[in-house]
């Protein structure tokens, strides 16, 4: 099995697409409103693009309006790293896949989405593959 926390910028370059690699390895941000999974409601499971790790599931994926697909809890707590991000001017709190240390996006909270949790994982598209449930 491949250890993804040991894989050079060489080897993600081979990897992934040059959008991929910027947004996954570079902590980018896709434009809003283009991603492909920005407004899907089918059933599945959304893993990380980098190393295909499960990160969320459809049935906590909710229309936010935002322009990226959002999350109000990941598949499971350990999935996933959360860490504060105090780049460009805004303290925000990171979300990266615990798996491989690729960025998906960010975390933001109270924002009064009528969701369990008033969380929002705001997740880059292009950093996720759908799988549809059987
Ligand atoms: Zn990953």
């Amino acid at each position: 099995m491949t250890d993804f926390k040991l894989l050079n910028d060489v080897d993600w370059r081979e990897r992934l697409s040059a959008e991929e690699y910027h947004v996954l390895r570079e902590a980018g941000t896709e434009p809003p409103h283009v991603g492909e999974y920005t407004n899907t409601t089918a059933a599945g499971i959304y893993s990380c693009k980098a190393c295909g790790c499960e990160l969320f599931r459809s049935d906590t994926k909710f229309q936010a309006h935002c322009g990226w697909p959002a999350f109000f809890s990941p598949l499971a707590g350990d999935r996933i790293i959360e860490r504060s991000d105090d780049s460009l001017g805004m303290r925000r709190v990171e979300v990266l896949c615990a798996n491989c240390e690729s960025h998906l996006g960010h975390v933001f909270e109270g924002e009064g989405y009528p969701t369990p949790t008033d969380l929002r994982y705001c997740i880059n598209s292009i950093c996720l593959n759908f799988e549809p449930a059987e």
